[in-house]
């Protein structure tokens, strides 16, 4: 394994120093703006609000599932996932 690694935020080849990231990228994850923060956010694009149920929001929940998301036997397809 090579020493310290370099940033693991996307595109970024800076030279890792804390949690994987780069000096620039571990000030944004402290502030809670990067994926896998201290605390599990929502993962929908440009939303940090924290998580409510299935790795979304409660406000991104509702509008992926549906408000009658716990008693509808068929629930529309999730949107795909966002890369890591
Ligand atoms: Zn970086
Ligand atoms: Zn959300």
């Amino acid at each position: 394994m090579p020493g310290k690694g370099i940033c693991k935020a996307k595109e970024c080849n800076h030279q890792a120093v804390g949690k994987g990231y780069c000096r620039k990228h571990y000030r944004l994850w402290k502030a809670g703006e990067m994926p896998k923060a201290r605390y599990k956010i929502c993962t929908a694009e440009k939303c940090r609000k924290p998580r409510f149920r299935a790795s979304l929001c409660q406000e991104h929940y509702t509008a992926a599932h549906g408000k009658k998301a716990e008693t509808a036997a068929a629930a529309p397809a999730a949107p795909a996932p966002a890369g890591a």
